[in-house]
C-alpha cells in the first residue's frame, strides 16, 4: 500500500468535499454568485488554517522525532573502532538534550509528547548500556594486556635458558642442570598462571558450586598440613588454634573453600619473612563461623588495601612476581566467597602483619 503524507491526504479529501459542496450549492440549490464567492473564500481560509495547524502540530514534530531517533541506531560493526563509544555516547547525550528541549518547548499534543517521552527513556537506557559496554571493553583490553604481560615473563625466561643450553651449556656439567631447573621452575609458574586464569574465567561466567555441610576444622587442618613444607622452608610457624567444638560444620563448596584457605595461607607464608608466625582460628557464632588467618609479615599499606582483590593487582610488583604469585589469588578468593554470599575483610599494618577474615554460614 502506498503511504502518503497526511497533508496530501487531507488536501485531496478537502478538495473533493469542496468540489461536491460547490456543485451542490451552484447547480442544485442554485445560490447566488456572491454567496458562492463568500463560501469559497471562507472554505479556503479554513483550509489554510487547518493545513498550518496540522503541519505545526503533527508533521513538524514527527519529522523532528524521526530525524532525532536515527541517532539511536547502533552499528555493531563499529564497536571495535577506537572512538566509537565516546562519539556515540556524546551523540546520545545531545539527543537527550534535544528531546528535553522539545518536551519543554511550545505546547505539544499529548500523543506526540508520549512518543518523545518514550524515545527519551529508550535513549537513556541505550546510553546506560553503552557506558557499561565501554567499561567492559576497557576492562577486557586491560585484562588481555595484563595476561600477555604475565605470560611473556616466564616464556621469555624459559626461552633464555633453552637458548643458553642449545648454544653449548648443555655440555657443561657445571651449569646444565641449573639452566634446566630454571626452565622447569618457569614452566611451573606458567602452569600456575594458566590454572588461575581458567579458574577466574570459570568464576566470572558463573560456575556452579556444589554445596553441602562439612567440618571446617578438618579442612583448615588438612590445608595447613599440605602447606607446612613451604612454611618450614622459611622457618615459619603455623599455629592452628584448637577449637572447643571441632565438630562444627559450615555450608559451602568444600573444595572451593579449601582453595580460599590455600590462597590465603600461601600468601601469609609468601609475605612473611623467615622465622615469622601464622595463626589460623575460627570463631563460632550462632548462625555463622568466622575464619581468621593472621600473619606477622610485611603487611599491606592502607592505600592498597582496597585494590588487592583486583585481578593482577600487586602491592610491590617486582617483589611479588619474584616470589612467584600470579596476582590472581585474592581475586579468586573474592569470587569464591561471593558465590557463598560471604565477604572478606582485611586489616593490615606495614611491617606488623595482616589479618584476613571471612564468614561462612553454618
Ligand atoms: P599474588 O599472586 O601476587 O600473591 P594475590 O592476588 O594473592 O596475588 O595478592 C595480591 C597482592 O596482595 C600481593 O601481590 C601482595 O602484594 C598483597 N598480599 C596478599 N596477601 C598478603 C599478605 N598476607 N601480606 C602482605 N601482602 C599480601
Amino acid at each position: 500500500m502506498k503511504r502518503i503524507n497526511i497533508l496530501t491526504k487531507y488536501s485531496l479529501i478537502w478538495s473533493a468535499v469542496f468540489l461536491i459542496s460547490f456543485i451542490i450549492l451552484s447547480s442544485i440549490i442554485d445560490v447566488s454568485n456572491e454567496a458562492l464567492l463568500v463560501y469559497s473564500a471562507a472554505s479556503m481560509g479554513f483550509f489554510l488554517i487547518t493545513v498550518i495547524f496540522i503541519y505545526k502540530e503533527v508533521n513538524l514534530p514527527l519529522n523532528k522525532i524521526f530525524n532525532l531517533s536515527g541517532k539511536l541506531k547502533l552499528k555493531e560493526d563499529d564497536f571495535e573502532t577506537p572512538d566509537y563509544f565516546d562519539s556515540k555516547i556524546s551523540e546520545l547525550n545531545n539527543l537527550i538534550d534535544d528531546l528535553d528541549r522539545m518536551k519543554s518547548g511550545s505546547v505539544l499534543n499529548r500523543e506526540i509528547f508520549r512518543i518523545i517521552n518514550e524515545i527519551h527513556s529508550i535513549a537513556g537506557r541505550t546510553l546506560h548500556e553503552l557506558e557499561t559496554a565501554k567499561v567492559f571493553k576497557i576492562n577486557r583490553n586491560e585484562f588481555m594486556g595484563n595476561v600477555a604481560h604475565e605470560l611473556r615473563t616466564p616464556i621469555f625466561a624459559i626461552q633464555l635458558s633453552l637458548e643458553t643450553l642449545i648454544d653449548g651449556a648443555i655440555n657443561d656439567e657445571k651449569v646444565n642442570m641449573d639452566f634446566l631447573r630454571r626452565a622447569f621452575n618457569q614452566t611451573s609458574r606458567l602452569k600456575e598462571l594458566v590454572d588461575d586464569l581458567i579458574s577466574i574465567s570459570k568464576f566470572e561466567t558463573g560456575v556452579k558450586m556444589s554445596k553441602r555441610y562439612f567440618r571446617i576444622s578438618n579442612v583448615i587442618q588438612k590445608t595447613a598440613e599440605e602447606l607446612r613444607y613451604l612454611a618450614d622452608k622459611k622457618n615459619i610457624v603455623i599455629n592452628i588454634e584448637q577449637p572447643e567444638d571441632p565438630e562444627v560444620t559450615v555450608f559451602g563448596d568444600e573444595q572451593r573453600l579449601q582453595q580460599v584457605l590455600v590462597n590465603l595461607i600461601d600468601n601469609a607464608i609468601k609475605y612473611t619473612p623467615c622465622n615469622g608466625t601464622i595463626g589460623i582460628s575460627r570463631i563460632v557464632k550462632d548462625k555463622e563461623v568466622i575464619v581468621r588467618i593472621e600473619d606477622n609479615g610485611i603487611g599491606i599499606p592502607q592505600k592498597d588495601l582496597k585494590r588487592i582483590f583486583e585481578r593482577f593487582y600487586r602491592v610491590d610488583k617486582t617483589r611479588s612476581r619474584d616470589i612467584g604469585g600470579s596476582g590472581l589469588g585474592l581475586s579468586i578468593v573474592k569470587h569464591i566467597l561471593e558465590a557463598h554470599s560471604s565477604r572478606i575483610n582485611v586489616e593490615s599494618d606495614v611491617n606488623k602483619g595482616t589479618v584476613f577474615e571471612f564468614t561462612l554460614k553454618r
